[in-house]
């Protein structure tokens, strides 16, 4: 597999592969297609005749199986006549690896040289997961249909559900991304999320079996090229590696990333862009209550934000973006605790997500992009990906533009191949490169160009006015204009911004792919009819999570100090709302299902239940949901001893009942309370029988731990979210 896909330098030993022969390629585009969203049902994968450059060399073969309108009998011509036009490919990430793929199928000769493996195969562990959105899967599709089809089965499909951007501190929603109807409405594949080192390892098998084990060449370095004048007449360009081998080629592309060698030489030295961020990232065994519903949240801050996306089997990835001088680093051991000093105070979601990630796997890097270019291509070279456009992470597009890259790359190259009937020394190769450029300069211009208005947007971020300059106007709580603006100019825009972003190369790649619609890319944990009222009530996404509540208090094992600590483990004591439960002073005779270990508090001091959609049930002195306005809820009833009970640090009024929302925090008896509780919502799969009110134990927070038997309703929950059953502690 990997293994022999990506050859050790000492294979690297000569210029010219043998001619690649004839193949029948898809990627040349004759009628375009016009197929309506929806047309079909494709199967999850779809059955390809699989051939090698060599081959090639004596069959005509399809590389593909023929789409209804994938056939291109231009592309019939391509290399027919004469021999195949070579392509060295400097830099094995995603965008010179999907472009090999592309040019391979073409029936172009190619050569990938490749700094550093480690990178694909993921010794490197800073890569982590990628999104790979609707427009570049769409253009995947376009190249290789076998290739999409194991991206989509491996991804974990993040637009079924609901993504957005939320308030850091309160974790309240402040704008919502629908990216499931841009994707189906225009028959496009729904956006996945998959490990680099997955998506590089399916292109990379992808290479090797259209091209042969030696096409990746690891350990070599590029460094620089020059255009010659062959003997023949004509000119080549020569690649020159680090270990003084040089090659030569008829076509250069830099795919050599963001510090590009082969960029420098071509537009001469220009300064990468600190973004004024350093990100630390992680991925943590951890299931937030809502997962069934949300696919990805951005939390946005002043000067720093956090970003969590599911990304499959169990796993969140996160990154934490702090505004800093570059070149920072943190003593060993201590990453977790500068991170919750940084969001320590932020909503759950965040804060969860960092506890739960094991010291050793929190990574830091400083985030750059470059400046946009206009000039990505000068005679027989030219850049692709992030040589040409290394932009900010906010849209999660860079990776994606590569991709869009290497099928306009390869398009235009086969386009000109077929119209000199074949003949590869007749392409007026400069010509070719200048008009890859010019098509693909615009879309990406503006896609760095929102990239970067995103970043700035999470980072500015301010929710309550005097923010960052007086904290007596922030507790008056009067929202920032800037988010209420803000938010305004999101609403109205962002539906066609994502119609443009994830559709907006559909037309072009429209001739070499059928647009469908895949009953697997449909939301699984809800009806789709449900997409609307998610995106319209905040309300509703709470009350649909597949979810326990919880009243926890949380205390560091070691010390006993509220609020849990990042590096040893977390006590907890708490009880699940369901079913009326009585809160009362540890010992009392009452036997409350919640003890307080504290003497101001009653005995029979609060009761805590749930409300279900009838409106059943209700405390058993007789508490209800008095003017809470709605069914379905978590209510909490101070019983009227006068000893009070606060919610948020505000004391509600004797005997009276108080609706509770995920991250409430509760004190009874006094305040501030050595127990404060916090209203929590944990994902049914994750129920722990351990915790329980009477004394504090210590749980790990989301660790996959022995599986256990579910009971039965939780096995229905985790069935309907997709899970396997498994048991997972808190
Ligand atoms: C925190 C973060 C999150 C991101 N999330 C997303 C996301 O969700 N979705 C998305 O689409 N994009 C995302 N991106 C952007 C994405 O990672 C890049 O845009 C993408 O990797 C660019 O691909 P590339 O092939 O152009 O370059 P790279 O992936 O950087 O690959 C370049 C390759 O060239 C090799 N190389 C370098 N120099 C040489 C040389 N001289 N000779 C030979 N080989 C060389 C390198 O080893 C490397 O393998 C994110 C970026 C960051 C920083």
């Amino acid at each position: 597999m990997m293994a022999s896909a990506l050859t050790s330098s000492s294979l690297c030993s000569s210029s010219g592969r043998a001619a690649a022969g004839h193949v029948i390629a898809p990627i040349v585009p004759t009628v375009p297609s016009r197929a309506p969203p929806c047309l079909h049902l494709l199967p999850s994968s779809t059955p390809t005749a699989v051939v090698t450059q060599q081959a090639a060399r004596k069959t005509i073969v399809s590389c593909a199986a023929p789409r209804p309108n994938a056939a291109s009998s231009v592309a019939q011509m391509v290399h027919q006549n004469s021999r195949p036009m070579k392509v060295i490919v400097a830099g094995a990430g995603i965008g010179g690896l999907v472009l090999a793929v592309a040019l391979l199928k073409q029936g172009f000769e190619v050569q990938v040289f490749e700094r550093d493996l480690t990178a694909i195969r993921g010794e490197g562990k800073y890569r982590g997961p990628i999104q790979v959105q609707s427009n570049a899967l769409a253009a995947l599709e376009a190249i290789d249909p076998e290739v999409a089809a194991e991206v989509l089965r491996e991804g974990c499909i993040t637009g079924d559900r609901v993504n957005g951007l939320c308030d850091g501190l309160t974790g309240e929603w402040y704008v919502k991304f629908d990216t499931f109807h841009p994707a189906v409405n225009k028959g496009l594949p729904v956006t996945r999320v998959i490990s680099r080192v997955t998506l590089q390892q399916v292109l990379a098998r992808a290479v090797e079996r259209y091209g042969g084990p030696s096409i990746i060449q690891n350990g070599c370095c590029v460094t620089s090229f020059e255009e010659r004048v062959k003997a023949s007449g004509g000119t080549q360009v020569v690649v020159n590696l680090e270990d003084g081998r040089e090659f030569t080629a008829d076509v250069l592309i830099g795919a050599d990333g963001i510090w590009s060698k082969i960029r420098r030489q071509l537009i001469g030295e220009t300064k990468a862009n600190y973004s004024g961020y350093t990100c630390y990232t992680g991925i943590s065994d951890f299931t937030p209550a809502d997962i069934d519903i949300v696919g990805y949240r951005v939390f946005l801050g002043n000067g720093q934000y956090f970003v969590s996306s599911d990304v499959g089997n169990g796993k969140m990835q996160w990154y934490g973006f702090h505004k800093e001088s570059p070149g920072g680093t943190d003593q060993e051991g201590t990453r977790k605790a500068r991170l919750l000093e940084i969001f320590g105070q932020w909503n759950d979601n965040v804060v969860d997500l960092i506890k739960a990630t094991p010291e050793e796997d929190v990574l830091r890097r400083d985030i750059f992009d470059r400046p946009p270019i206009f000039t990505w291509a000068k005679g027989r070279v030219a850049l692709l990906g992030d040589s040409a456009h290394a932009m900010q992470p906010n849209l999660g597009q860079g990776g994606c533009m590569a991709i869009e890259d290497a099928y306009e790359l390869a398009i235009d190259l086969s386009k000109a191949v077929a119209a000199r009937s074949g003949d590869a020394a007749a392409v007026d190769v400069g010509e070719v490169l200048r008009q890859y450029q010019a098509n693909r300069l615009m879309r990406v211009s503006a896609i760095h160009g929102m990239a970067g208005m995103a970043a700035f947007m999470a980072s500015t971020y301010k929710c309550y006015l005097g923010e960052g300059w007086s904290k007596w106007v922030e507790s008056l709580r009067i929202p920032h204009p800037g988010r209420v603006i803000g938010r305004l100019v999101m609403l109205l825009t962002m539906p066609a911004v994502l119609d443009w972003v994830l559709g907006g190369n559909t037309d072009h790649v429209a001739p070499n792919r059928v647009s469908y619609c895949s009953l697997g890319d449909k939301p699984k944990a809800f009806a789709e009819s449900r997409f609307g009222e998610f995106m319209a009530d905040d309300a509703s996404i709470v009350h649909a999570s597949h979810a326990d509540w919880l009243l926890v208090s949380e205390r560091t094992a070691a010390t006993g100090a509220a609020g849990g600590d990042a590096n040893s483990s977390c006590e907890c004591k708490g009880i699940y709302m369901g079913e009326s439960a009585l809160v009362g002073r540890s010992g009392s005779p009452a036997s409350p299902a919640l003890w307080v270990d504290d003497v101001h508090v009653h005995e029979r001091h609060a009761q805590v239940w749930r409300e279900g959609e009838s409106g059943a049930s209700s405390g058993s002195d007789g508490a209800s949901s008095s003017g809470s306005g709605s069914s379905n809820g978590f209510f909490l009833k101070d019983l009227g001893t006068g000893r009070g009970t606060w919610v948020n640090g505000h004391r509600i009024a004797d005997g009276s009942t108080v609706r509770l929302w995920p991250g409430d925090a509760v004190e009874f008896g006094r305040h501030p309370s050595h127990e404060v509780f916090k209203v929590k919502m944990q994902h049914v799969t994750l129920r722990s029988d351990e915790l329980q009110g009477t004394r504090y134990n210590t749980l790990l927070v989301g660790k996959v731990r022995e599986p256990k038997a579910l009971v039965p309703e939780q096995q229905v929950a985790a069935e309907q979210a997709g899970f396997g059953g498994k048991l997972v502690a808190a």
